[in-house]
C-alpha cells in the first residue's frame, strides 16, 4: 500500500522529546510532503463517509496543535464544519473544559459550548492516539454540547498503549499501527 509506505518514511522518531524516555513521532517531513499530505487527508476523510461515499458528519474536530493540522483539510474534503478543541485560556466565549492524564504530564481542554449543537454528529481527528486520553476528554466535551461522536481518525496508533481501549465502540480509522 503506497500510503503506508509514504508515511513510514516521513514520520520520524525523535529519541527523548519532550522528555527522556519518550519516543516522539515527528509529522512535518510528511506535512511538508504535498502528494503524501494530501493521500493522507483523503484517508482520514474516508472516516466520515458512508459506503456509497456520502459524508455523515456535520463537523470535524481537532485537538491543538497538530489535530488542527490534519482535522481542518479533513473538514473541507467532507463539505462540514470544523471545530478548534484547545487548551484550557485559549477560547474566548463560554466554554465546556475535562481535564486528563496525558502520556506526559496533564492537561485541560476546551470547546466552545455552542461549538457542536445538539444532535450533530462529529469525526474526531488527530496525529497520534497514545493513552487515548485526549480522545476521551474531546468525547466528553462534545457529549457536553449534545452532539454524538461518529468517529475516531488518526494517523497513528502505538499499539504499545491502551488508546483503542479509550475509543471503546467507536469506529477507530488509523492509517498506520506502530
Ligand atoms: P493520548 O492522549 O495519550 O492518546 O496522546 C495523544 C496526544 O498526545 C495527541 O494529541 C498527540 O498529538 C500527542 N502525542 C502523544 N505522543 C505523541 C508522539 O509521539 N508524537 C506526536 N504527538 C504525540
Amino acid at each position: 500500500r503506497p500510503l503506508l509506505t509514504a508515511l513510514e518514511s516521513l514520520i520520524w522518531d525523535v529519541p527523548d522529546y519532550p522528555s527522556p524516555g519518550i519516543l516522539f513521532k515527528d509529522i512535518t517531513p510528511l506535512l511538508a510532503d504535498h502528494d503524501t499530505f494530501t493521500a493522507t487527508v483523503q484517508a482520514l476523510a474516508d472516516a466520515g463517509r458512508d459506503g456509497s461515499g456520502a459524508t455523515v458528519v456535520d463537523k470535524v474536530l481537532g485537538m491543538e496543535a497538530r489535530g488542527f493540522i490534519l482535522a481542518a483539510p479533513v473538514a473541507l474534503a467532507l463539505g462540514a464544519g470544523f471545530v478548534p478543541v484547545r487548551k484550557a485560556g485559549k477560547l474566548p466565549r463560554e466554554t465546556h473544559a475535562v481535564s486528563y492524564a496525558l502520556e506526559y504530564g496533564e492537561a485541560t481542554l476546551e470547546i466552545h459550548t455552542d461549538a457542536v449543537a445538539p444532535g450533530e454528529r462529529v469525526l474526531l481527528v488527530d496525529d497520534v492516539l497514545a493513552t487515548g486520553g485526549t480522545i476521551d476528554a474531546t468525547r466528553q466535551l462534545v457529549e457536553a454540547c449534545g452532539g454524538t461522536v461518529a468517529g475516531v481518525a488518526v494517523l497513528m496508533e502505538l499499539s504499545a498503549l491502551p488508546g483503542r481501549a479509550a475509543v471503546g465502540a467507536l469506529p477507530l480509522t488509523a492509517l498506520m499501527t506502530v
